[in-house]
């Protein structure tokens, strides 16, 4: 590569962990290493850049102006575009989202701004027909989007406190002025590309071919941690389709992956085995749950059995720190049957109160559900622990005493999660109760 130091150094952390795998097994701060953010600037040559930051932005030299792949988002757009300007003066001319997402669309009203400041033309903005979807259904869903974003990534969505601290989550949208459905050739930045449609973390994803430099900037399908394919509070995700996506780009046999997260990728055979490897992970996982419904399992069996891979968890591309394996099962189960879980008395349910309630009242009191279920945390079967201490809580709301177990039961499960998105609704779970218990908040670090 004729990169610049801040690339090479990038590249050699993403061959080191793609060759070696990780030094010593996994540990939070290699992990940390595949996720740079810093807004610092890889120059690959031949007028490709990347800016890293959540998401990253990948620029285009070249032509009429600046070609942006993601603007990434709208706190982070200000450091990325300083950190660009050493790089090149061109005005932005064209905008491409790689999705919807607001780590990836939230910068460009700045960039949009910026642009007419300088006098140039409103920028192209390049994007899959279901991003203005995505756009729409945002504005109608925001109170809730608000919330399961503060709860996912600052675990503060409280039960207790909704709509407290309810800023806009919306931004102001640029909208797509260019379109496509499957597939877009276009001139990027004064060379040859083409942008392709897949389903995968979205139904709007487009990932964008650079023959001329043998790139493919990926989007959101590598992020570097487990697929986003599973996530328990969002739209549906599509595995199958994603893992196709992987085996797409690999037919191409780029040289260079610039992915929206993490390490960007060089050499032939490398991204070839990363882009293979997830694509497997996921068919797998797939597979296996038709296998099981198709024999008749419920979603409880497909939860207890499918299993992923262990060569393939290991993988420093493949952790769950964000996703996790057993969520995209639900996700499955949801794409290719029905929301039922295959238990018939959650066809109609009660409310969980009234059943909480007559267990309770069955098991001699709502304490002892609270002190079994601590006690099975302490043995560590987690799962059931949060099963009792829910039913305990829900028949006891206002207990001190309840709440003081369902908070060390949700406490002790979220430090022994991995996934961000388990830690995050286990670690809301044990403040509310701390909160109600008037016990430290063990959520807060
Ligand atoms: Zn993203």
């Amino acid at each position: 590569m004729t990169g610049n130091a801040y690339a090479d150094d990038l590249l050699q952390r993403s061959a080191r962990l793609v060759d070696e795998g990780w030094e010593g097994g996994f540990n939070a701060a290699q992990s940390k290493t595949t996720n740079p953010v810093d807004a610092g600037l890889a120059d690959f040559g031949g007028g490709v850049a990347l800016v890293a930051s959540f998401s990253h932005v990948v620029a285009l030299e070249g032509g009429s102006g600046l070609t942006l792949v993601d603007t990434s988002s709208a706190r982070l757009a200000p450091a990325v575009e300083t950190s660009l300007r050493a790089w090149s003066e061109d005005p932005v001319d064209t905008i491409v989202y790689t999705h919807g997402h607001l780590d990836h669309v939230g910068g460009a009203p700045m960039f949009a701004r910026m642009a007419a400041e300088a006098g140039a033309r409103t920028p192209r903005v390049v994007g899959h027909a279901n991003v203005a979807e995505r756009f729409r259904r945002y504005d109608t869903t925001e109170g809730y989007n608000h919330r399961i974003n503060a709860r996912q990534f600052r675990g503060r969505a409280r039960l207790g406190s909704l709509g407290q601290d309810a800023q806009k989550w919306t931004v102001e949208w640029v909208w797509p002025n260019v379109s496509f459905v499957d597939r877009l050739e276009i001139d990027l930045g004064g060379r040859e590309a083409m942008l392709y449609h897949d389903k995968g973390e979205t139904d709007d994803h487009a990932w964008v071919w650079l023959p001329e430099s043998r790139a493919i900037c990926g989007g959101d399908f590598l992020t570097w941690v487990f697929p986003n394919a599973g996530n328990p509070q969002k739209v549906q995700r599509y595995p199958l389709e994603w893992a196709k996506a992987m085996r797409a780009m690999a037919a191409l046999e780029p040289e260079l992956f610039l992915p929206a997260h993490g390490l960007p990728i060089a050499g032939r055979d490398r991204i070839h085995r990363v882009l293979v490897d997830i694509a497997t992970a996921l068919e797998s996982l797939v597979a296996q749950t038709l296998d099981l419904m198709n024999a008749g399992a419920t979603l409880y069996e497909v939860l207890a059995t499918v299993k992923l891979d262990p060569v393939l968890a290991e993988r420093p591309y493949l952790q769950a720190t964000y996703d996790e394996p057993e969520f995209v099962l639900h996700n499955i189960w949801r794409l290719y049957g029905g929301w039922w879980d295959g238990d018939p008395s959650q066809l109609k349910p009660a409310q969980p109160e009234q059943l909480a309630t007559e267990l309770s009242a069955l098991a001699g009191g709502a304490e002892r559900l609270a002190s079994r279920a601590v006690e099975l945390s302490q043995q560590g079967d987690h799962r059931l622990a949060c099963h009792l201490a829910e039913i305990a809580a829900r028949a006891e709301p206002a207990s001190a005493g309840v709440h003081t177990a369902r908070s060390e039961v949700y406490r002790r499960r979220r430090d022994g999660e991995l996934s961000l998105m388990a830690k995050a609704i286990y670690g809301e779970a044990a403040a509310v109760s701390a909160s109600i218990a008037g016990t430290p908040d063990g959520a807060t670090q």
